[in-house]
């Protein structure tokens, strides 16, 4: 009979542990779902076309050359920036890194631009890229 009962309390136990376990699983599934994961890309611009699109989410950190150019990305953090460019003004430079969806880094003397966008925002759909397509 004690063991009986000592066998019920360590299944309780269990079943408490997996309960608990449960609902931090669920916790997180549901946390996932309603932080509204979304995509983030980074678009770059050379001379008005789309010379290379990167996904920023999950990007592990990498440096980018500009074929034909000095102009040197970074990509950090989940973010990117002009790191190292060979430019009159430097304002791309100075722009330091970007990663939320909208933000736009140019670097005019070299016609490099680059754009954030994200999956449920695509500025391809808005015009926005006629900006920088001049
Ligand atoms: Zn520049």
């Amino acid at each position: 009979m004690k063991n009986n009962r000592r066998f019920i309390s360590r299944l309780d136990l269990i079943i408490l542990f997996a309960a608990i376990a449960l609902s931090v699983m669920l916790g997180l599934v549901f946390s996932g779902v309603f932080s509204e994961k979304e995509t983030v890309s980074a678009v770059i611009y050379h001379g008005g076309s789309v010379y290379r699109r990167i996904n920023l989410t999950g990007h592990k950190d990498d440096r980018i050359k500009i074929e034909g150019h000095e102009v040197l990305l970074e990509i950090k953090n989940h973010r990117i920036a002009f790191a190292d460019t060979l430019c009159p003004d430097r304002i791309c430079e100075r722009t330091g890194f970007i990663g939320t969806p909208g933000q736009t880094a140019v670097c005019a003397p070299n016609r490099v631009a680059v754009i954030v966008i994200s999956d449920k925002h695509n500025p391809d759909k808005d015009g926005e890229v006629d900006v920088i397509a001049t």
